[in-house]
């Protein structure tokens, strides 16, 4: 699933191969989806966007935004994957929305587990996506020591790492994959509770939350995960499930798979001990 930086190299994209094309055609879902979360009515969608030129791109957390001519957007997110395509070759044949642009294109929106998209010209008001909007991006420099020691100073000290990494949109755009390589480069275990971690510990996980999302960023996302091409990110991950069951690159010992807290974890027992 995309997180912050697949979101960040998506918007990239969008910004080098969408804007200045214009919206033809709208297609709605192929089939219905459970955990597809819409915003406004999607049969809507084809009056409101048809005409529309794309104009930019922006990224927040878990989600991006596709910005229209007439204060058009759409907004995707949490699971939600787009793909690009010219109409010439064989256009997909299950999706939750598609759109055909001016130049015999095509960009087409699908999604996992669950996912949101959203086409309006007001305001959305989607909690999540607020959440997102509104937090302070570990990418840039007001996320410092100060602003992370806040966040760990209002969480509940039984919690572990892993959960106060990823959930309650704590740290927008932190999920279940990124967080891996996060506590790895920490050094910390994914079920050390919070109250169980050193001063040295806790400044070890700002850095990493900091150097790791900036280094898979610039890789242009993980390896584990597809762009507008679908093509694979360029950064390398060290857990993951490509690299469960081979030795870590530190220690040479055995990277580990767990169920833990709704979601698969990754560890090397000796680098991230208990
Ligand atoms: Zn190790």
């Amino acid at each position: 699933m995309n997180e912050l930086p697949e979101n960040q190299r998506l918007r990239r994209q969008i910004e080098e191969i969408l804007v200045g094309k214009t919206i033809t055609g709208v297609f709605n879902a192929t089939k219905p989806h459970k955990f597809l979360f819409w915003f406004g009515d999607p049969l809507s969608y084809n009056k409101l966007l048809t005409g529309r030129r794309i104009e930019s791109s922006e990224s927040y957390g878990m989600f991006v935004d596709l910005l229209t001519d007439e204060h058009t957007k759409i907004s995707v997110g949490d699971g939600t994957n787009l793909r690009y395509g010219t109409i010439t070759k064989k256009v997909p044949d299950s999706y939750q929305l598609l759109l055909t642009l001016d130049d015999n294109s095509y960009l087409v929106f699908s999604a996992g587990m669950f996912g949101f998209i959203a086409a309006y010209d007001g305001i959305y008001d989607e909690m999540y996506y607020q959440k997102s909007r509104n937090s302070i991006s570990p990418l840039t420099d007001d996320f410092d020591e100060r602003y992370f020691d806040e966040l760990f100073a209002k969480s509940k000290s039984t919690l572990s790492a892993k959960l106060f990494l990823a959930t309650e949109q704590r740290i927008p755009g932190i999920g279940n994959g990124v967080l891996q390589d996060i506590l790895f480069n920490a050094g910390v275990n994914p079920k050390r509770q919070l109250k169980s971690l050193s001063d040295a510990e806790k400044s070890a996980m700002f850095r990493s939350v900091k150097t790791t999302l900036k280094e898979m960023t610039a890789g242009g996302g993980r390896d584990t995960e597809t762009d507008l091409f679908g093509n694979k990110g360029g950064y390398k991950t060290i857990l993951s499930k490509n690299t469960v069951n081979t030795p870590c690159p530190v220690c040479g010992n055995i990277i580990v798979k767990e169920a833990f807290s709704g979601g698969a974890i990754y560890y090397c027992p000796s680098c991230q001990k208990m």
